[in-house]
């Protein structure tokens, strides 16, 4: 197949560029950079399957040639990156969907949306079902994402009903692994980092919040798995594993035995929510998926990685 990637210099974007070549397949690869990185996709230059076409989705989208798929992930996705990009966080999740959904109809292509647990926003019922419609602010500090995610779910469906679009939804919970934004401010990264460094360990609040953490190929496998599948309704793709803040960060010191930091409590975050875990007995039923990757053994792969990128750069 000749599938398209928006944000395919991101990070889960990137991986899935990665799988799909390896399936055999063509990848066009969309990206403006705006949070992507180049070096991402840089060891498959001269590659014949892959094209990589930088360019801003808000804009149309022209390709030419067939397309059988097309994965749309372009967006700014941490609380840091699309809280300093809040107009390029609506456009892309508002006319950057509707742009990748006519050019599915264009190309009659199936049409995947990443969307975000996110859409659930501050959660009174957990684990979060799809069928919980969320408690989002629409005038939150977070809103152009929560509330962009929320339209491009409620674009597919349009496109999906009216038109006849194949649509796909998913819904990403906190994902993480190597080629994770490091300067971005996401948890994984961070602990990791300052524990390397032996920078203390910002937990902000009292860290009781919780999140979910599913390891980057099971979110790959995931994505795939709903891309090829015949549900037309969201589907939540995490771990069901939940862990605190505050645990998840002595676990990082755990397994950086030398590291002199310490945890210190920062002042919480506006609008943090308190818990994320999802239900993913729809995922289990209709793709027969659920994560395989252990938090431990992915946080282990995670410090790996940080320490080759660190002695990469201390090179340079
Ligand atoms: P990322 O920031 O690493 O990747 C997003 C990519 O989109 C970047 O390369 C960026 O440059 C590109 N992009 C942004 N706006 C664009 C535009 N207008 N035109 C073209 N390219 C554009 O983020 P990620 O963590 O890889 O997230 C990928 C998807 O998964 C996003 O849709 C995100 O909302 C969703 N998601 C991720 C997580 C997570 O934990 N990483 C959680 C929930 C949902
Ligand atoms: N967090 C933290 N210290 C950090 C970074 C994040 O305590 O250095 C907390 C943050 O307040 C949130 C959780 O970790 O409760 C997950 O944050 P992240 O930005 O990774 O993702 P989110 O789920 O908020 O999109």
């Amino acid at each position: 197949m000749r599938v398209l990637i928006s944000g395919a210099a991101g990070f889960i974007g990137s991986h899935l560029v990665d799988y799909l070549l390896a399936q055999g397949h063509e990848v066009v690869g969309v990206d403006n950079y705006v949070t992507g990185t180049r070096a991402h996709l840089e060891h498959l230059k001269g590659n014949p399957r892959f094209l990589m076409i930088p360019h801003d989705v808000v804009q149309p989208v022209r390709v030419d040639g067939p397309l059988h798929q097309i994965y749309h992930l372009a967006t700014p996705s941490s609380p840091q990156a699309y809280a300093l990009h809040r107009l390029e966080t609506i456009k892309v999740n508002s006319i950057g969907t509707l742009n990748l959904l006519e050019l599915s109809l264009e190309k009659q292509a199936r049409f995947l949306l990443a969307s975000s647990s996110g859409i659930y926003g501050d959660v009174v019922v957990t684990p979060q079902r799809e069928d919980n419609f969320g408690n989002c602010n629409p005038v939150g500090l977070r809103s152009q994402y929560d509330e962009g995610k929320r339209f491009s779910e409620a674009c597919a469906m349009a496109y999906h009903r009216e038109r006849q679009a194949d649509t796909r939804i998913v819904r990403i919970f906190n994902t993480y692994g190597p080629r994770m934004s490091v300067g971005e401010g996401r948890v994984i990264a961070n602990f990791v980092r300052q524990a390397l460094s032996n920078e203390p360990l910002t937990v902000y609040g009292d860290g009781t919040q919780t999140r979910s953490l599913c390891y980057v190929s099971d979110m790959v496998e995931g994505v795939v798995a709903a891309m090829n599948g015949d549900f037309h309704e969201p589907i939540n793709l995490g771990s069901p594993e939940e862990v605190s803040i505050v645990q998840l960060a002595r676990q990082v010191l755990e397994l950086i035995p030398g590291t002199t930091s310490k945890i210190s409590f920062e002042q919480s975050l506006a609008y943090d929510p308190r818990v994320r875990r999802p239900d993913i007995t729809r995922a289990k039923q209709i793709l027969g998926w659920s994560p395989k990757v252990a938090l431990k053994e992915g946080l282990q792969k995670v410090i790996e990685w940080l320490r080759q990128e660190r002695k990469a750069q201390e090179r340079r």
